[in-house]
């Protein structure tokens, strides 16, 4: 008998006659001979109107009460799952994050999973239940709930599969798999069979949010079996596999657009040892991640300084950063918002050169701009304006032909 969990993401779970589709597959899957944990999501739409509503009542909500509203969606999803499938003859039962032992770390709204007991789902599974688990999150050592970051429930997930050994973890979605870009903005975008966890994380890093990167990582290190695939049809969807040596003959894998990113630039900074170090040290201190970073002499000798961040933290580096140009008696720090990273994905960058070249060319014939570019092993990655984002997102699909089947030792 194998043990099995899915996931179903929000617009899976999004009205009752779609949660009545996914009791069905579940209850498939039992019947197969399975043991069934299922991880829901918050009805879609449904976090999305809870942070509304927090920030109607405090545009900066604390993070204990955040957690505590955004992570009811899930509740509703998990316990109308567990009546639904009930009601058709079979056993089952919901739990939260914290009923089920999801025990995180303290750092509310974007928490990571430390440890999770499994007892109670392996007692509730030997009773011959489906048992289902709200995703999305957890408890701290203090018992309060905390949550994963958004689209977190792909985390719950693969956690608990890797906790429980399980022998497969199916992420059902909206989508039947995982594509060469996404599927909503590039209508030629193809299928893959299947992709290498490496470059999967990349593209979860980089936009693609058909997975949460953090997911990723868990099946990687705890040797998950994880695939993404459709809640809506029965095809076979996409493995995350280990890299084998023909996947490194392919130049460019896929591409992912990053929207919302804003680019804070310092000038003329003193030039002198820890300056850059006191900059970046007061945005960790505020808990915004910075992104790409470019340092260059400017012709008058000084420093210049531009790093981007998630349009949710600029305005807190921005006023980290004022203060400390104030301090200096150095220029306040100029925003520019409405910029967009577009990146170009692929485990064949390491074989294959000029690549960078090849998406700088095809960016520039197409007449888009780029501002800043940041390069791994692996990516290459853009910032432009985010006018220009969905265009660029095309024009490097098509240059490196993601379209089409790629040929056997290409
Ligand atoms: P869920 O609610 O099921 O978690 P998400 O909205 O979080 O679903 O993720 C699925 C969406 O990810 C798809 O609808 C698609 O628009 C988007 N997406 C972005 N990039 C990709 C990609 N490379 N392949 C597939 N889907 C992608
Ligand atoms: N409901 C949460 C979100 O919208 C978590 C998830 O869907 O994975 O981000
Ligand atoms: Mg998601």
């Amino acid at each position: 008998m194998a043990l099995i969990v899915h996931k179903y993401g929000g617009t899976s779970v999004g009205s009752t006659e779609r949660i009545k589709v996914v009791a069905e597959r579940v209850v498939k899957a039992k019947k197969e001979g399975n043991s069934v944990v299922v991880v829901v999501s918050a009805q879609s739409g449904m976090t999305d109107k809870l942070i509304a509503m927090a920030n109607e009542v405090n545009t900066d909500p604390h993070g204990r009460e955040y957690d505590q509203l955004v992570s009811v969606g899930e509740q509703i999803s998990a316990a109308l799952l567990a009546m639904t499938i009930q009601n058709m003859g079979h056993k089952a039962i919901s739990f939260t994050g914290g009923q089920v032992g999801i025990l995180t770390d303290s750092a509310h709204t974007n928490a990571r999973i430390q440890e999770i007991e499994t007892n109670r789902v392996a007692d509730e599974l030997d009773q011959g239940n489906i048992v289902i688990v709200t995703g999305f999150q957890g408890v701290d050592i203090h018992g309060n709930i905390t949550t994963l970051g958004r689209g977190g429930s792909d985390t719950s997930a693969v956690a608990i599969a890797a906790v429980l050994k399980a022998d497969l973890c199916e992420i059902y979605t909206d989508v039947d798999g995982v594509y060469t870009a996404d599927p909503r903005i590039v209508k030629d975008a193809r299928k893959l069979e299947q992709i290498s966890a490496e470059e999967m994380l990349e593209m979860a890093n980089l936009g693609a949010k058909v997975l949460q990167s953090r997911s990723v990582e868990f099946a990687s290190r705890y040797n998950v079996p994880l695939c993404v695939r459709s809640s809506f049809n029965y095809e076979p969807g996409t493995m995350i596999v280990q890299e084998t040596d023909e996947m490194e003959e392919i130049k460019i894998t896929g591409v992912t657009l990053a929207r919302d990113q804003v680019r804070v630039n310092v000038f003329d900074l003193p030039d002198k040892p820890g300056i850059v170090a006191k900059i970046f040290k007061a945005v960790a201190v505020e808990g915004v991640n910075v992104d790409m970073i470019v340092q260059a002499k400017n012709a008058r000798g000084g420093p210049d300084l531009s790093f981007t961040v998630e349009k949710a933290g600029a305005k807190k580096a921005q006023a980290a950063i004022e203060q400390i140009t104030s301090e200096l008696n150095a220029t306040a720090p100029a925003i520019e918002e409405n910029m967009a990273k577009v990146s170009a994905v692929g485990i064949g960058m390491r074989s294959h050169a000029g690549i960078a070249a090849e998406v700088f060319e095809s960016l520039g014939d197409n007449g888009i701009n780029i501002e800043m570019i940041s390069t791994s092993e692996i990516k290459i990655s853009c910032l432009i304006n985010q006018d220009k984002a969905e265009q660029a997102l095309r024009v490097l699909h098509s240059h490196f032909n993601l379209g089409e089947e790629p040929a056997k030792n290409a």
